[in-house]
């Protein structure tokens, strides 16, 4: 088995679907290779649950900031409140943010302005945010590009997006991680894979979302990352091992520059 270092920079480590045996996922991640994973928050008490589980862990760092779904509860008090959880050094990122025009759980001006303003706070405290889209191209490539001359540090999660939120991604250097979706048979845009810059990608599972072939349908786990990497390494023509330094070393020089005051 692989013993390199992969991470698993998207698992929503918090939710309801890991309390049964939250310890035994993180053992089995372990074991698998996967020394680091990034809890990510969906909501306030999302937030509160992630930074309560990655204070004191060695092996975990976490994000807080409220979901395009749940845009709806975005307020002044929440900003305030995820502004001070990231002041500790395992807070890594703002997010997950974004925009889902799919599910619309929340009104698009609604989650416009949730975006926006993780977005500037991402900006104002020098860390990277963790991006969301769905069904929202124009509106996303639009106001990735209005970071421009000087953008936070963006990640554009599971991304699948098309060309407009590649392109505009491309033009602010946003990373761009992919998640077990590149391993399932509907998956036609293999040219992404191997188009985007070695120093751009990342690897993650958005357990317990999204598990990877063979284990489609099962609930997902950072363990499972192994599989994405694996896949994602054919696809480029690398060994597993060496598309998991490259990803890992990804992961470890973006979150350094972001804790640099
Ligand atoms: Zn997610």
């Amino acid at each position: 088995m692989l013993r390199s270092t992969l991470v698993d920079t998207h698992c929503h480590l918090g939710d309801p679907a890991f309390d049964a045996d939250r310890a035994a996922v993180l053992a089995r991640a372990q074991a698998a290779g996967v020394s680091h994973v990034v809890v990510i928050a969906e909501s306030l008490s999302a937030s509160e649950r992630a930074a309560t589980l990655a204070r004191g862990s060695t092996g975990l760092s976490a994000t807080a900031g409220v979901h395009p779904h749940d845009a709806r509860t975005w307020s002044a008090d929440t900003l305030a409140r995820v502004r001070e959880l990231l002041a500790a050094p395992e807070m890594v990122a703002v997010g997950e943010t974004g925009l889902d025009y799919h599910y619309m759980h929340s009104p698009r001006e609604t989650q416009r302005a949730a975006f926006e303003a993780q977005l500037q706070l991402a900006t104002d405290i020098g860390k990277p945010v963790i991006v969301h889209a769905r069904d929202a191209d124009a509106d996303m490539a639009a106001m990735l590009r209005a970071l421009a001359p000087r953008p936070p540090v963006v990640v554009l999660h599971s991304f699948s997006s098309g060309d407009d939120v590649w392109d505009a991604g491309a033009s602010i250097g946003a990373y761009f991680s992919f998640s077990g979706m590149i391993t399932f048979k509907n998956w036609n845009r293999t040219d992404r894979l191997t188009a985007c810059p070695p120093d751009r990608l990342l690897l993650e599972t958005d357990a317990p979302y999204l598990a990877p072939v063979p284990l489609r349908g099962k609930r997902n786990e950072p363990a499972f990352v192994a599989h994405t990497a694996a896949a994602l390494a054919r696809l480029r023509g690398l060994g597993t091992a060496e598309l998991a330094q490259r990803t890992s070393d990804n992961f470890f020089r973006l979150f350094a520059k972001a804790r640099r005051p």
